[in-house]
């Protein structure tokens, strides 16, 4: 009787195994902490990786005083690393395209000591950096002369709002760069937003930001939206006074959710569950965009980091990837085609699954 059960069970076993062996593909982006910085990497069903920024350089002479860094704050590689072992975790040997949203230091500067440790194929920018970038931020141009230097070894790639970046098996899309946006709203998008007021929220950095390029990167029904540090004209654009994107599913704010990505109408045009926030302790994040994101109810804003502003209302512990400088966890969003997606605190291990 004994041995006829754990026959049977065994049977079970085998008949059971293989579908648990080929578990559900899954788009997967890591939120890696860079301190104030971008860097987020994706990973696809196919195994493809696109890398969007690589965090700040090691090299103090290479970041303008505007950061307000602590001296050798980002030293021997600190941002890189982190990126490493986000890549390691996803079982990457290479960088098949190294998306750089524009040319400032806490976005390009960690890209040429990542390359020493990881292979990159295929590079995607928006060209050049814009007129006055360096006059705007210091250093911005030899960080760029840098990374410039790396690019020229591999492929490179310069798209245009309303342009299909060559990944297998997800759609993405670009939606701004060089200070333009798409010229007609993408397939379901395109009502007019009543959320919309005046002229949107003047950017903060005038010169640079503005030229981000932005992706809305879809798998199935699954869709997330980085505009790296959008803002001004261009980010009021995509929203207003039609939205031009449609429906969200994971909103990475821009400019690590700056004032001026604050903006209601935004937030209502794209509809996102979830507001990923890329801010440091004292960058990103501020207040009134922390504020926006809590006024409306359905969407649950993560963060990595806690902030240290003064009245930032800062979301629930479970959803802060890091509390102070002790931790650099990332940020792990895993999802389905149907459009399910679960979002992983790295530092605890807590997660939570959305569906519409
Ligand atoms: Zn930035």
């Amino acid at each position: 009787m004994k041995r006829w059960l754990v026959a049977l069970l065994g049977a079970v076993t085998l008949a059971v195994a293989p579908a648990m062996v080929r578990a559900a593909k899954t788009l997967d982006i890591y939120f890696i902490d860079v301190e104030g910085g971008q860097a987020t990497l994706v990973v696809t069903p196919a195994g493809e990786s696109m890398l969007i920024d690589a965090g700040f350089p090691s090299d103090d002479a290479l970041i303008a005083p505007i950061y307000g860094m602590k001296p050798g704050a980002s030293a021997n590689g600190r941002d890189p690393k982190r990126i490493l072992a986000a890549a390691k975790d996803a079982g990457l040997s290479q960088i098949d395209y190294m998306l750089v949203t524009h040319f400032h230091a806490d976005h390009d500067g960690g890209i040429v000591e990542l390359a020493e440790m990881l292979p990159m194929r295929t590079f995607v920018d928006h060209g050049e950096p814009a007129p006055g970038t360096d006059e705007a931020v210091p250093l911005s141009m030899a960080n760029f002369e840098r990374y410039k230097a790396l690019r020229a070894k591999g492929r490179h790639l310069e798209p245009a709002p309303g342009d299909l970046l060559p990944l297998k098996g997800v759609e993405a899309r670009v939606v701004s760069a060089d200070a333009l946006v798409l010229a007609k709203p993408l397939p379901g998008a395109g009502a007019a937003n009543p959320a919309c007021s005046g002229q949107g929220v003047p950017a903060q950095e005038k010169i640079e930001n503005p030229h981000s390029i932005g992706i809305r990167l879809q798998y199935g029904q699954f869709r997330f939206l980085n505009l790296g540090d959008l803002s001004g004209p261009p980010l009021h654009a995509l929203s207003c006074p039609n939205d031009l994107i449609g429906r969200i599913d994971v909103y990475l704010v821009a400019h690590h959710g700056g004032a001026d990505a604050a903006d209601p109408a935004i937030f209502k045009a794209i509809e996102p569950l979830v507001a990923v926030f890329n801010n440091g302790p004292r960058k990103g994040a501020q207040p009134v965009a922390l504020a926006t994101v809590r006024q409306l109810s359905a969407i649950d804003g993560w963060q990595l980091h806690r902030s240290l502003i003064p009245n930032a209302e800062n979301a629930p512990d479970d959803r802060l990837a890091n509390l102070d400088e002790s931790t650099s966890a990332w940020i792990k969003v895993s999802a389905s085609d149907d459009g399910s997606f679960t979002v992983t605190n790295g530092r605890t291990g807590y997660s939570k699954t959305y569906r519409r």
